[in-house]
């Protein structure tokens, strides 16, 4: 069997670049005739290896390679602390993100075979998909069709921004709140109720499901060899046609955004990696989506999230509004969040709000610096990450700003 699309819920367009439909969900046989079975016995060295081989990395965000964290995973299991945990987790508090809600809708299946098969590499008694409750429907009946998914729970994730960070999942699940935890054991060797505990984002799942049928050299057929295979993007903001797609490893941004209907010259910049991403000006879009070339600006790939700012838009205008959301949605445990947050959005405020006192963006970067690396997660880390680059990439804006005027009105 021959399979050149790696998740065929979407239509092939110009650049390679597919886009993703919230179709209705395949049933079974024709999810079965998509991509045949999986195989009926596999060896967990090998699936591992093959993991290894691939270069799959988590499409969560960290981008943390796929076969280590399964290892670690599998090699806690003879631990006294109770059988192992996988969490598949499709909770996207990114209000920019709509990939995983997608591909939960139009592949149900792919996600419970990786989910499945992740359960039995590491032989855990718990297994656990987390996602909004309004993804679950067809999900459920994606579960309803299988007699092997029949333990798979079903748990709801609030919609926050921070519901979706690996340790406030544990903590979700275990019935608390959906908030970080500090946790100094690595989940893998102490989560859920103290077992160790895989959290995989649903699309890595997938893309394991489609590994362990057609093997890491099929994957690499897509991608670079930085960044090999496929992700799935979220592309949204000043565009025609805002939706999810399937790109290439390694995709031009350009290229990506283009399937988005955009067109270079209409915009100026775009915010990569989403709300706790890094600012792309217009003149460096043939920068490609990968970790190597995006490091420049301070971004990577994260979770596949793209949002445009159109040449009409201000883009202190933009990251003020972000950094005044992501003030707000902090679990305020630490003091960076508690103190350092609001502030920071409160200055950011005011210089795109065009007020001319001339200490401002010196105390919007002394403030963001102060921030990173002191909370017990990273929500500061990458708010001040988007912080600091609006300033480097909207510099003109800044001095324009201090003029009382503005680059997109004056
Ligand atoms: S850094 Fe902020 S979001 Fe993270 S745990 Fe502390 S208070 Fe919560």
């Amino acid at each position: 069997m021959t399979m050149t699309q790696p998740i065929r819920t979407s239509v092939a367009g110009p650049t390679g670049v597919r886009r993703l439909f919230a179709a209705p969900a395949p049933d079974l046989a024709s999810h079965l005739a998509a991509f045949g079975p999986m195989p009926a016995a596999f060896d967990e060295g090998h699936l591992i290896a093959e993991l290894d081989d691939s270069g799959l990395t988590g499409r969560g965000g960290a981008a943390f390679p796929t076969w280590r964290k399964l290892i670690a995973a599998a090699e806690s299991v003879p631990s006294k602390r109770g059988p192992a945990v996988v969490i598949a987790n499709g909770a996207e508090g990114e209000p920019l993100s709509r990939k995983d809600a997608t591909l939960l809708r139009s592949a149900p299946h792919l996600v419970l075979d990786g989910l499945l098969l992740a359960a039995a590499t590491i032989r855990a008694g718990d297994v656990v998909l987390y996602a909004p409750a309004s993804s679950f429907e067809p999900v459920a009946r994606a579960i309803a069709e299988r007699p092997d998914a029949g333990r798979v729970r079903l748990v709801a994730a609030r919609d926050t921004f921070l519901s979706g960070e690996a340790s406030a999942v544990v903590s979700a699940v275990g019935g608390g709140p959906a908030i970080p935890r500090d946790h100094p054991a690595r989940l893998t060797d102490a989560g859920l109720r103290g077992a160790p505990t895989l959290v995989q984002n649903v699309e890595t799942l997938a893309h394991v499901a489609l590994l362990a049928r057609f093997g890491a050299t099929w994957f690499r057929q897509a991608g670079t060899p930085d960044d090999p295979g496929t992700r799935l993007v979220s592309l949204s903001g000043d565009l025609p046609v805002p939706a999810v797609f399937e790109v290439p490893g390694g995709v031009p941004l350009a290229d990506a955004l283009g399937a988005a209907g955009a067109s270079v010259d209409g915009l100026r910049a775009v915010l990569v990696g989403g709300y706790h991403g890094a600012w792309v000006p217009a003149s460096a879009l043939s920068t490609r989506l990968s970790m190597q070339e995006l490091a420049p600006f301070g971004a990577t790939p994260g979770a596949g999230i793209l949002m445009a700012l159109g040449t009409h838009r201000c883009g202190l205008d933009a990251a003020a509004e972000i950094a005044a959301y992501l003030a707000g949605q902090s679990a305020r445990q630490c003091g960076p969040c508690a103190n350092g947050l609001p502030r920071l959005a409160d200055v950011l405020r005011r210089l795109a709000a065009r007020d001319r006192a001339e200490w401002l963006p010196g105390e919007v970067d002394r403030l963001a610096r102060l921030v990173a690396g002191r909370g017990s997660c990273h929500h500061p880390d990458g708010t001040s990450r988007m912080v600091l680059s609006a300033l480097t990439v909207f510099a003109d804006d800044v001095r324009e700003h201090l003029a009382g005027r503005c680059v997109v009105t004056s």
